[in-house]
């Protein structure tokens, strides 16, 4: 690696355990998905440099300049929601004396919609501008704060945290601290894709979860439970659902020419990817308006790929666990 490579990509051992023997399990665009031989995190080495991958978070693109995105993100945070009432039962916990916090809660939609049920909701959130967004637009709490340099040392009884840890470059500090800031007895919830998944096996590597630049670590239901158990958590509950469409396989993410260098190799990597989220978007726009044929056909889909996904196959891997 030559030296202006240094300050653009890092080698890491496994991001969860410290250990460098690895299983390179193939290249995964400009970068090797590997296997820990200790603990069987599957994490990708080398990665884009914190400081890089921090200033993209701090500045990563706002969408919601029309309704329209506004109504996305809406329906994106009704998900969670239903996510959110799968939280099983807490003794003692009355949610309405209850306190939320939501790490990484973006533009504050999710919290919007728990809010009435709790006494109080936080957020934390990377970017200055999703967190004045939902400041400015819902009048929430939020704070643009880095949760391993600022210290923070408010306790919740319940913490969400959507999509986040496979963002984690530390998942096992992570998942300590959210456990230091629960109060005894309080619940966690979070959200991942799941490596185990039947679209991951089918997909291989155009699985649309693998997204390097961002993606750090891929977590299966039994590295994540046992994670959780080491930063102390009881009563683990992993539930899957969803199934990618076979779009990834055709939109060609995660090519690499051999002819660039790494840098180029990544930033190419990063230009491939903004353009599948463009079409993305673009394929979401009809999205409210669509005729009753085709919700009809979307909830027999969704009936269909729920027996599919039953065994936990499914690419979205929700956990609950609890602190004692
Ligand atoms: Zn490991």
């Amino acid at each position: 690696m030559s030296g202006e490579d240094n300050d653009f990509l890092e080698k890491t051992p496994c991001p969860a355990c410290g250990n460098l023997p690895a299983r390179i399990l193939g290249r995964l665009g400009p970068t090797l998905l590997r296997k820990c031989r200790s603990c069987s995190l599957i994490y990708i080495s080398p990665r884009l440099a914190t400081s890089v991958r921090e200033e993209m978070l701090r500045r990563e693109p706002s969408p919601l300049s029309s309704e329209r995105n506004l109504m996305l993100r809406h329906k994106m945070a009704e998900h969670m929601e239903r996510m959110h009432r799968e939280m099983p039962k807490v003794e003692g916990m009355n949610k309405r004396s209850a306190t939320l916090l939501e790490i990484g809660c973006r533009w504050g939609h999710f919290l919007q919609l728990c809010r009435p049920h709790y006494r109080s909701v936080e957020g934390l959130e990377w970017s200055k501008e999703r967190a004045a967004f939902a400041r400015e637009r819902f009048d929430l709490q939020v704070s643009a704060t880095d949760i391993f340099r600022d210290p923070w040392d408010n306790r919740y009884n319940v913490v969400a945290a959507w999509d986040v840890m496979e963002r984690e470059p530390h998942p096992l500090e992570f998942l300590r601290w959210v456990h230091d800031h629960l109060e005894p007895g309080g619940q966690l919830m979070l959200s991942t894709p799941n490596y185990n998944s039947i679209s991951r096996r089918l997909l291989r590597k155009r699985w649309p979860y693998f997204e390097p630049s961002r993606h750090l670590c891929y977590f299966t239901p039994a590295t994540l439970t046992a994670l959780l158990r080491q930063a102390g958590f009881r009563d683990v509950t992993v539930k899957t659902s969803g199934l990618s469409s076979l779009r990834g396989w055709f939109s060609g993410i995660n090519k690499v020419d051999r002819s660039l260098d790494a840098r180029s190799q990544w930033l190419d990597n990063l230009r491939g990817r903004e353009a599948v989220e463009e079409a993305r978007r673009e394929n979401l726009k009809g999205i409210g308006r669509e005729s009753a044929w085709k919700k009809i056909r979307k909830q027999i889909a969704g009936v269909l790929s729920g027996i599919v996904t039953a065994p936990g196959w499914g690419d979205q891997m929700r956990i609950y666990a609890r602190r004692d």
